[in-house]
C-alpha cells in the first residue's frame, strides 16, 4: 500500500476518518492523524463552533449596548454615557464566558440536594460566570480568534500546495 499523497512511498498509518493510506511524513504531519482533506474538514467544524461561540455574547453585547444608550438620562455627557453603556455591555456580555469556564467544574452534588437544588445550582453558577466572565473573556476571544487565524492559514496553505 501507498501513501496517497506520496506514490513513491510505503504507507505506514491511515487516515483517522477516512481510512487513507498515509506516509510517515503524512500521518505524522498534523496532530490528529488526518489526511488534507478531513483536516480541512475538522478544521471547518472547530471554527463554526468558535465562531457560534462569540454570535451570542456578541448578541447581548449589541443588544444592551443599543438599550443602554437609548435610557436618557439627565445633564448627560454624551462620551460618559457612550463609556458606561460599554462597561455595562461588556459585562453582560462576559456572562456566557464565564458560564463556559465553569462548565469544566463539576457542581453535581449541589443538583442532588432535595429542595431547590436546581435553583440554588443557577444562582450560585451565574453569580459565580458574571465574576469569572469579567477576566477571562478576553482570553476567550483572543484565544478563539488566534485559532480561527490558524485555522484559515493552514487550509491556505494546503491548498497552495494541492494547486502545485
Ligand atoms: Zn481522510
Ligand atoms: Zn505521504
Amino acid at each position: 500500500m501507498k501513501c496517497y499523497k506520496h506514490n513513491h512511498l510505503d504507507a505506514v498509518g491511515q487516515c483517522q476518518d477516512c481510512g487513507k493510506a498515509m506516509c510517515k511524513e503524512c500521518s505524522d504531519q498534523y496532530t490528529l492523524h488526518l489526511c488534507d482533506n478531513c483536516l480541512i474538514g475538522n478544521n471547518e467544524q472547530v471554527k463554526n463552533s468558535f465562531i457560534k461561540g462569540l454570535i451570542f455574547p456578541g448578541i447581548i453585547f449589541v443588544v444592551c449596548f443599543l438599550f443602554f444608550l437609548s435610557v436618557p438620562m439627565d445633564g448627560e455627557n454624551i462620551f460618559a454615557k457612550i463609556f458606561g453603556a460599554l462597561l455595562i455591555s461588556y459585562y453582560f456580555a462576559s456572562v456566557p464566558f464565564g458560564w463556559r469556564v465553569l462548565n469544566k467544574i463539576k457542581f453535581n452534588f449541589i443538583l442532588m440536594m432535595p429542595i431547590g437544588g436546581w435553583f440554588v445550582y443557577f444562582v450560585i453558577k451565574g453569580g459565580l460566570s458574571m465574576l469569572i466572565g469579567l477576566f477571562s473573556t478576553p482570553f476567550f476571544i483572543y484565544k478563539h480568534i488566534k485559532e480561527i487565524k490558524s485555522i484559515n492559514r493552514l487550509k491556505q496553505e494546503i491548498l497552495v500546495e494541492k494547486a502545485s
